[in-house]
């Protein structure tokens, strides 16, 4: 008998209307001969209200405690739901993480999943049982309780798919799917039928919020199909896999952005190999996040070094690299605030050349100044002004093709060549 995952977020469980919801589009696809785990986040915005609960108590509670804390949000879910199909005429049980055997690392507020004890859960299903899992939690090794940081509901299920083998994994949400852009901020963005694991990576590393960087990631190290799908409708949504079939025209499939970038320029007397290395030691031993990282070395200027940080730990790093200027062994320092990150992703970059190109005439056009580039095989990000963050996504999107005005005018081509 096929196993099926079904994952269901915040949103999709906020009242008992929707648990009950849950629980009828559960039984479906027990009906069509499925046995069917559900993995559940915590009700709405439960996380964010005990957050706020212990931050009244604390500005700096005890990690451990707080895994206590937040692993109570699920759990909450989970019997409710169990208490759902039960008054459905159906029998399941609910499991906390521990419960369903998900072992983790002990690094509280931030596991990684490192195996999963599937006996029971198997036992359960044979049974003809629903099985009901607590997302977003696990257990260490010497029984702490832990969680797997924030959206991390989502790799449990994938993880669970990937151990009991499941024909599928879908993650049920509040959107029908992964767009091309943000359409709160992007005319014309439009759900994917397909993405690749690799760029829905890049896409969710880049602050997609629809899943879970780890989850992707997993799923493609153990190759468990992932769909992406709305709770409220039997739309298909989006699937994520190996191989793209569908939409193959298109070079780019995501267009990323974010703002709140600040960039920082180091200057220092003469190129020598340590410059780099004591810069970039003293920010990550005090936990500083660097993101695009871009050295210039000539025989006119001075050296230097600029980077991106997001501006949120801008103040922190201008004191750690102040405090430690001799020895570092920097000359001065620059800083430059109110910039954005926008990203172009497709594997279709691989084999296509011209495509940075392409984009740098794009933002030329428009008049948009492009302050720092990276690139890696299949994404293309630059740093650009933040009042110019909204105009540049627009128009690589349009320049790309993947605003929907553009598709319908592909498919009528389409049509008009296979006629003649
Ligand atoms: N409840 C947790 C959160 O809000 C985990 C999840 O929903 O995936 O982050
Ligand atoms: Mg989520």
């Amino acid at each position: 008998m096929k196993t099926i995952v079904m994952k269901f977020g915040g949103t999709s469980v906020a009242t008992p209307e929707k648990i009950i919801g849950v629980a009828k589009r559960a039984i479906r696809e027990k009906e069509k001969g499925k046995r069917v785990v559900i993995v559940v986040s915590a009700m709405g915005k439960t996380t964010d209200t005990l957050l706020g609960l212990a931050g009244e108590i604390s500005s700096e509670p005890p990690k451990r405690e707080m895994d206590m804390l937040l692993a109570t949000g699920e759990q909450v879910t989970i019997s409710l739901l169990a208490m759902a199909f039960k008054k459905l005429g159906h029998e399941a049980l609910s499991f906390t993480g521990w419960q369903a055997g998900i072992e983790t690392e002990s690094v509280p507020r931030n596991a990684r999943i490192e195996q999963i004890h599937t006996e029971r859960l198997e036992r359960v299903l044979e049974n003809g049982y629903f099985c009901v899992v607590a997302g977003f939690q696990g257990v260490d090794k010497i029984g702490n309780i832990t969680t797997l940081g924030r959206g991390g509901s989502d790799t449990t299920a994938v993880a669970l798919a990937a151990a009991l083998k499941a024909e599928k994994c879908e993650i049920y949400t509040d959107v029908n799917g992964v767009y091309t852009s943000d359409p709160r901020y992007v005319t014309g963005a439009r759900k994917l039928q397909q993405i690749s694991y690799d760029e829905m990576l890049e896409l969710a590393n880049l602050g997609a919020g629809v899943l879970h960087p780890r989850a992707v990631e997993f799923a493609k190290n153990n190759h468990v199909p992932l769909s992406v799908r709305a709770s409220y409708s039997d739309e298909p949504g989006t699937i994520i896999q190996e191989v793209i079939t569908m939409e193959t025209n298109l070079i780019v499939r995501g267009v990323a952005f974010e703002p709140g970038v600040a960039r920082v320029t180091v200057t220092y007397k003469k190129p020598f190999n340590g410059s780099l290395a004591n810069i970039f030691n003293k920010l990550a031993e005090n936990q500083i996040d660097v993101d695009i990282i871009v050295q210039s070395i000539s025989d006119e200027f001075p050296p230097s070094v600029s980077f991106s940080i997001s501006q949120e730990s801008l103040e922190e790093t201008r004191r750690v690299l102040m405090e430690s200027q001799e020895e570092i062994g920097f000359l001065s320092m620059n800083v430059e605030v109110a910039l954005s990150k926008v990203s172009i992703v497709g594997s279709g970059m691989v084999s296509n050349p011209g495509v940075a190109a392409r984009m740098f005439d794009i933002l030329r056009s428009e008049e948009i100044p492009v302050k720092m580039v990276s690139t890696s095989e299949i994404k293309i990000s630059v740093v650009v002004p933040e009042i110019e963050m909204t105009k540049s996504a627009n128009a690589l999107h349009n320049a790309y093709g993947l605003s929907e005005e553009e598709l319908i005018e592909d498919t009528s081509k389409f049509s008009l060549n296979t006629s003649s």
